[in-house]
């Protein structure tokens, strides 16, 4: 296939083993190549269900999932193995995700062999080249899981993803195991990369600073519903949703500005997410709620350039 021009992802209800495993609405975005999408929401909020329905863990029960124009979200496993190629997952807990009982470059070969023609001398090759990309070195690959550090582990995770040449990583939650410090080292290894190798990254995390520190465009998802979405500095700037904007005044602000509107406090229990309440899924919690939000769920709509919000306030003051 050609490169990655766009992923598009609309509407996923996933489902595994015929159960809902978390339902997804009204989540819609698309992620340009090169570009990192920061999705960003307390856990539960069903960032990571977007994550494993993209990479086709599990199946939508409707909407669709374009890369490069093609649709893959009723794909059968047959069918995906030439798209698993452009789309590689990096996971929280590297460790969990490494078999302990391969040595480090067959970790790395792995993918590469299920694409590779029988007996291709150049996997090897390219396994050590990229220990050496993600600043490990050879003699490491002939080492197993456990003898690593998680910081080397996510490395070696990451090599792994790297090494069939995808378009899109999705990357859940890939440092919030890790060290302050060692998080900050994984974050600037992806950028790299990014530029490197002309990557996209879908980045899930519950991190604001995480998330601020990478990404071109975030989504803010509440309860399986994408709430706001806009570039990196209009959402921290100009934050609109009152979800988001309680999500940012509850955390430390790195230059806290003392003109600063008044924070936002989150009242009420966060309502269960197979029994969401009528009309917006966050008017149990939001200060702002108003009769129609009982009655009508708030679709994303532009308040700004490149800027979405859901939420009927947006309406209510172009009138
Ligand atoms: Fe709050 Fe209503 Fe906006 Fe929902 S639609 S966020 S309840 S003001
Ligand atoms: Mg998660």
């Amino acid at each position: 296939g050609g490169p990655l021009d766009r992923l598009r992802f609309e509407n996923g209800l996933p489902t595994m083993a015929r159960r809902i495993v978390h339902a997804v609405n009204g989540v819609s975005f698309t992620i340009q190549r090169g570009e990192v999408l920061g999705l960003v929401g307390e856990s539960g909020c069903g960032k990571s269900t977007v994550a494993k329905t993209i990479a086709r863990i599990y199946r939508p029960t409707g909407g669709a999932i374009r890369i490069d124009g093609e649709d893959i979200s009723q794909h059968d496993y047959r069918r995906m193995l030439p798209v698993r190629r452009k789309l590689q997952m990096i996971f929280q807990d590297p460790f969990a995700s490494l078999n302990p009982r391969q040595r480090v470059r067959n970790i790395i070969m792995e993918p590469m062999l299920q694409h590779a023609e029988p007996g291709d001398k150049t996997v090897e090759k390219r396994a050590l080249e990229l220990l050496d990309r993600v600043g490990l070195r050879p003699e490491h690959g002939d080492r197993y899981p456990h003898q690593f550090s998680g910081g080397q582990r996510q490395r070696i995770g990451i090599a792994r993803a790297l090494s069939v040449n995808p378009q899109l990583v999705i990357a859940d939650e890939p440092v919030s195991a890790l060290d302050v410090s060692i998080q900050a080292q994984i974050l600037n290894l992806m950028m790299d990369l990014r530029d490197e190798f002309g990557l996209s990254y879908l980045f899930i995390t519950h991190d604001l600073s995480v998330v601020r520190h990478i990404s071109d465009r975030i989504g803010v998802m509440y309860l399986g519903f994408m709430v706001e979405t806009a570039p990196r500095d209009a959402l921290f700037d100009a934050p609109q949703h009152p979800y988001t904007r309680a999500l940012l005044s509850a955390a430390p602000a790195i230059d806290p500005d003392p003109d600063a509107e008044e924070e936002i406090e989150l009242t009420g229990e966060v309502p269960n997410a197979f029994d969401l309440p009528s009309g917006c899924c966050f008017r149990t919690r939001c200060p702002f709620a108003f009769e129609r939000c009982a009655q009508e769920r708030p679709v994303l709509k532009e308040a700004a350039s490149g800027h979405q919000v859901a939420c009927h306030l947006l309406d209510e003051d172009s009138r």
